[in-house]
């Protein structure tokens, strides 16, 4: 069976980590028709908008995409272009696992995290509020709350919803019991924001109670930053409000060797895009530098999706061989940056398919 999916190799250093995951996946044997569409800068480029309707009609069409890291075009008019990419196609979990692999540029040897972060509400909605508007809302405020609010304030809004913390909650109970976890934690500020992160907070109680074979935590997101940092090994799968999710997700990243280890998916009810966390590095562009794994481990989580797993397995202990080995390596994974015996990121796949065929 050939599996179609949607191709987007992305701007800055997108296109040389797709095109090293590109030849690793190809060399599993899995057959992949790869339905090429751009997004961010090389979309704006060519059609004048970094989301042609092109690139949504592709993936709504085939469920699944890999996709390379894109830049947001200054005056674009989106916040973000991923943003607004995982909100058109409801992509409500971001899911990020972080794992040590021996031999990775990391003090921590056995963390072994799934982040899942919410993806479509909270700060990133991107309600703001300056100018006449921001001071209508500081005398708003001031009427129905008492409160005082500085004249010269903008405004955030921070939106979380019974409905979104519960799917997101339940996802990470479903995984959890899908690929035999133990323990579900739910990061938050609620004793601050007691009704937005208390509502998450709460739902997530809730949910959990359907899960009795699964054990549940809860720990506010100060600490558990603190506890991460001390013992990654302690904490199994997190679940998160978006804007904790990212910045957790990247803190996890650092603890396992860095953003050139990071995968990740964004997933909907029926349509998956898997990207890895860290973005278009532009100072890298064109360079044949920069670490292909996090991205070809995004491809190893695709194929356990679809559940090519025998392929997934081989693709993952090859990654996990060259990394052991440390010899065809990129920068970012050697003590010394600037370590001449550094390979590039074409050369990271021609290794990881030798492996692969051993
Ligand atoms: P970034 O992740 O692109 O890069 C930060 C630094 O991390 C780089 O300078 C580099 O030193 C390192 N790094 C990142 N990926 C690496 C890799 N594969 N191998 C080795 N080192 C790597 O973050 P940024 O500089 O904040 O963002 C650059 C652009 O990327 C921005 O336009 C941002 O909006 C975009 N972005 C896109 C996505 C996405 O498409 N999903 C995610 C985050 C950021």
């Amino acid at each position: 069976m050939a599996y179609t999916i949607t191709l987007i190799p992305g701007d800055g250093i997108g296109p040389d980590v797709t095109e090293a995951t590109v030849r690793v996946l190809e060399a599993t044997g899995v057959e992949f028709h790869w339905d090429l569409a751009f997004a961010g800068d090389r979309a704006q480029d060519i059609y004048g908008t970094p989301l042609p309707n092109y690139l949504f009609d592709s993936v709504r069409k085939n469920k699944l995409a890999l996709k390379g890291p894109i830049t947001t075009p200054v005056g674009s008019g989106f916040r973000s272009v991923n943003v607004a990419l995982r909100k058109e196609l409801d992509l409500y979990v971001c899911l990020r696992p972080c794992k040590s692999y021996p031999g990775a540029p990391s003090i921590y040897k056995d963390a072994d995290i799934v982040v899942v972060r919410e993806n479509t509400e909270d700060l990133y909605m991107g309600i703001e509020f300056r100018g006449v508007e921001a001071a209508r809302l500081v005398r708003f405020i001031e009427d129905e709350s008492g409160d005082r609010v500085k004249p010269d304030s903008n405004f955030s809004i921070k939106a979380i919803s019974a409905s979104a913390s519960r799917r997101i909650v339940r996802y990470a109970f479903d995984y959890a019991r899908k690929n035999g976890r133990r323990k579900v934690t739910a990061v938050h500020k609620a004793n601050i924001l007691k009704y937005t992160d208390g509502l998450f907070l709460s739902t997530a109680a809730e949910v959990a109670r359907h899960y009795p074979d699964i054990e549940f935590e809860t720990t506010i997101v100060d600490s558990m930053c603190m506890q991460l940092v001390r013992a990654p090994q302690r904490h199994d799968i997190l679940v998160l409000p978006n804007l904790y999710g990212d910045i957790v997700s990247e803190l996890c990243a650092g603890l396992i060797g860095g953003l050139g280890l990071a995968p990740g998916a964004n997933i909907g009810d029926d349509i998956a895009v898997f990207e890895p966390t860290h973005g278009s590095a532009p100072k890298y562009t064109g360079q044949n530098k920069v670490n292909p794994m996090a991205m070809m481990l995004s491809g190893v989580m695709m194929l356990r999706y679809i559940g090519e797993t025998e392929a997934a397995d081989r693709v993952e202990s090859a990654i996990a061989k060259v990394i052991a080995e440390g010899k065809s390596v990129t920068y970012d994974m050697k003590a010394d940056r600037n370590d001449p015996t550094a390979v590039g990121t074409s050369q990271v796949a021609d290794e990881v398919i030798k492996k692969m065929k051993e």
